[in-house]
């Protein structure tokens, strides 16, 4: 099979100026803070839009939670993997609500590896921290990214209970890529699930979830999974261009232009999906504040 190894012009995106005032402000903050974010340590390209924003209520960052290190071994992500990663900090809940209140942007989208080791997969830890976020900073509005749970349902609920204001967990492709993307582990129904129950158990939540596109998805399954993400009151999908991480990492298969992500916003829109950001560039956080603050808080 033929390897697409040209990057489309779209794609070719400059290294991100620091021009934005607010940007260079929150930089600046960041370096006594101690966290780590994925939007520096992944290099996202939408850096200076998320952190700039139109203003700091808006400003919007992401940060990973329970350490580097993943149990799971997706086709596409560029996570260290092994069985026993190191322990949770059990300062890490307080620490990061510490932090994030000094920083004081406006939304922040926690995110962690999937702990499959821990008998909880750290649904406390994570509970915790966001419990911990809105006692010292109560106009936060946090988003947790979740795994799956391995299925145990009681820790999706356990995570919506804890005073969040958006519940993402993604389906990264559609149903039936879904065994040849991500982790032997992961299923496109139990991610349903995840997404149901956190709606079931906190109606006022808004639920989330992204896809990759480029994967060798075809119309007909895209449609199928975004009926089936209506059908579980999924309120928000993002779409992006899936980047092959490294060459041990799953091809590309095809390059998907910015019109065509134009007509499957419009699509999700039309289905009823409450917003939807979709571009080659987007990740599932990007510019989660400004969103919300115009589609929910309007
Ligand atoms: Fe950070 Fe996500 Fe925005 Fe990238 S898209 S800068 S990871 S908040
Ligand atoms: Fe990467 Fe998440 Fe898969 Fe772990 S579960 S390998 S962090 S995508």
């Amino acid at each position: 099979k033929k390897t697409i190894t040209r990057l489309p012009e779209w794609l070719k995106t400059p290294i991100p100026s620091n021009a934005n005032e607010n940007f260079k402000n929150i930089k600046k903050d960041l370096r006594g803070l101690g966290l780590h974010t994925v939007c520096e340590e992944a290099r996202c390209p939408n850096i200076s839009d998320c952190w700039g924003g139109s203003s700091k209520s808006a400003a919007t960052a992401t940060i990973m939670l329970m350490g580097d290190t993943c149990t799971r071994g997706c086709r596409f992500c560029s996570v260290a993997t092994a069985k026993n990663p190191k322990p949770l900090d059990p300062h890490e809940p307080e620490n990061t609500a510490e932090a994030l209140k000094r920083w004081g942007l406006g939304y922040v989208v926690l995110t962690s590896v999937d702990r499959d080791d821990l008998a909880d997969g750290g649904a406390r830890h994570f509970a915790e921290t966001i419990m911990k976020i809105k006692q010292k900073a109560p106009t936060m509005l946090v988003e947790a990214l979740t795994g799956d749970y391995a299925g145990d349902l009681e820790m999706v609920k356990l995570v919506a209970r804890s005073g969040l204001d958006v519940y993402a967990h993604n389906v990264e492709t559609v149903e039936q890529l879904t065994p040849s993307v991500r982790d032997r582990r992961a299923t496109f129904r139990q991610s349903l699930d995840v997404l149901r129950t956190a709606k079931e158990t906190r109606p006022d939540l808004i639920t989330k979830t992204s896809m990759m596109l480029g994967l060798g998805e075809t119309e007909e399954q895209m449609w199928h999974a975004l009926k089936e993400l209506r059908k579980n009151d999924v309120d928000v999908v993002t779409f992006g261009q899936y980047m092959r991480p490294t060459k041990k990492h799953m091809a590309v298969e095809a390059y998907i232009t910015p019109d065509q992500f134009e007509l499957w916003r419009q699509r999700a829109l039309d289905m009823g999906f409450l917003y939807c950001a979709s571009g080659p560039l987007v990740r599932s956080s990007y510019k989660a504040g400004e969103a919300f603050i115009e589609n929910v808080l309007k």
